[in-house]
């Protein structure tokens, strides 16, 4: 079959769904299906993002970096010239589609509830439905538009009414959309899943003042362990002494800022006196934009200006310049995020197994957490709301029975969430070998080779192999560096 007419044959795709199988010889055909799946296999290869809310499992997310299919098309010739010819956009984004992938908007510009009122307003009035009903939807959507408004507006008054008020604090928490190292500008990133920085940030809303704890994605996990310690650390060492009441702000994430752990953990610090009262407010998911999303905007806006990233020190350096005016606190998380992971003066946190200690404890079910807007910490309670403009009437049960004496004992014996750095995926090892080839590593770089650490006995072939293919690389980027 001639180029030709096989370009022929991907153009009549497109219009007649009728499928020529067996009518032509059926050599060509195979070379067709050969170069579907060489497409498939490329498009399953993608690095997609872990979903946020996780409301649909069948959708996978990419990064918005990639851009569109077109852009991705354009990747796949890349690498894979010899389809050049073959392979155009309408038949290479015909399987694309195949594969239900959407491309992740920032978290915050989407919202389901707003969505699905927009999308039933506009089907409503393409089918004539009776002004009437048209009226009801608009008025739905108008009504949840000016109840999601309530979080921020909550925010705004606590940040001015407690201004004066040093016994009272008002923070805001998130993780940052992961950072990706390293960055080596060449057209292998794009599709090569690299490694990612986590950044879990607090934001204090009256001195405006956050602290960043950053850490590799193979030093610990996203988890409530490492929100809780965090946040642990951030309420001993950085907040003032004399606050006595927190409010706090946070998105709905349950694996990280809404779930029982991170709630036993705050119930706690008010059963023992260290505060008075804790509340925190959750959003409607999507209109849950706050202040430390403009910290990481800060961030994200520097990195974006930044060409290459090869080491996460390059990173602590940008995040540190990101804001010169109110410079952020930063924090490591389990080891130092350089390249020689040595102790470079930022002070180093330990994630503790709060999952587990407070399991023995807590019930394994909770009823009506998804709706949940207020959560209210007292001294012998735990209140709840699902209605941000109103008090919190309902107490909340989280313990199977309240034995205070084992809270006690279990904060006070916490183990280490981790004795070791965390395994990588097998195929990200090769990636990162992949992107490797194309860094510049100061000597005495240390920080790849934690990611080979924790590889299976069975595995150290590949282990060694892959390390000493890395060091040669190196050697030789450098050694042509230094000719330049
Ligand atoms: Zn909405």
């Amino acid at each position: 079959m001639t180029q030709n007419s096989l370009r022929n044959k991907v153009q009549n795709n497109r219009n007649d769904s009728r499928d020529n199988r067996g009518v032509h010889e059926s050599r060509p055909h195979r070379k067709l299906e050969f170069i579907k799946d060489d497409i498939k296999e490329f498009i399953k290869s993608l690095p997609y993002e872990e979903p946020h809310y996780s409301s649909n499992k069948n959708v996978k997310y990419l990064d918005t970096e990639f851009g569109s299919v077109a852009n991705i098309h354009r990747i796949f010739i890349d690498i894979r010239p010899e389809y050049k010819s073959e392979v155009n956009y309408h038949f290479f984004s015909k399987i694309f589609k195949e594969f239900n992938i959407k491309f992740k908007k920032p978290k915050s510009d989407i919202c389901e509830t707003c969505e699905n009122f927009k999308t039933q307003i506009s089907n409503a009035k393409k089918l004539n439905t009776s002004q009437i009903e048209i009226s009801k939807l608009e008025n739905d959507l108008k009504n949840h538009e000016i109840e999601s408004k309530k979080f921020y507006e909550l925010k705004k008054q606590l940040k001015s009414s407690t201004l004066n008020d040093s016994s009272q604090a008002v923070i805001c928490y998130d993780f940052m959309k992961h950072l990706s190292l390293p960055i080596t500008k060449t057209n292998l990133e794009y599709y090569l899943s690299k490694i990612s920085i986590h950044n879990f940030g607090i934001h204090d809303l009256k001195s405006n003042k956050a602290t960043m704890f950053l850490y590799s994605e193979n030093y610990a996990a996203k988890g409530p362990n490492e929100v809780i310690s965090c946040i642990n650390y951030y309420l001993n060492s950085i907040l003032d002494k004399n606050v006595k009441q927190i409010h706090i702000f946070s998105d709905n994430c349950y694996s990280q800022n809404k779930n029982k752990y991170l709630w036993a953990f705050y119930d706690h610090l008010v059963k023992i006196g260290k505060f008075d009262k804790i509340t925190i407010y959750y959003p409607f998911p999507g209109h849950s934009l706050m202040e430390i999303d403009g910290d990481f905007g800060k961030i994200e806006i520097n990195r974006k200006r930044t060409d290459k990233i090869y080491i996460p020190n390059q990173y602590i350096q940008l995040i540190k310049n990101s804001n010169l005016k109110n410079p952020y606190n930063l924090v490591y998380v389990n080891y130092p995020l350089n390249h020689n992971l040595k102790n470079d003066g930022i002070p180093i946190i330990k994630v503790k197994n709060y999952k587990k200690g407070f399991s023995q404890i807590l019930k394994s079910k909770l009823n009506f957490c998804s709706n949940v807007k207020i959560v209210e910490f007292v001294k012998n309670d735990i209140k709840i709301c699902v209605n941000l403009r109103e008090p919190c009437n309902t107490s909340l049960e989280i313990y199977k029975n309240s034995d205070m004496n084992e809270i006690f004992e279990i904060i006070n014996n916490l183990e280490n969430a981790y004795n070791n750095y965390l395994p990588i995926k097998r195929n990200k090892l090769f990636d990162l070998h992949r992107l490797l080839k194309y860094t510049i590593l100061p000597d005495n770089t240390i920080f790849y080779d934690t990611f080979y650490s924790n590889e299976s006995p069975t595995s150290n072939i590949n282990r060694n192999f892959l390390h000493n293919y890395i060091i040669k690389q190196n050697q030789s980027n450098s050694n042509k560096m230094s000719k330049k």
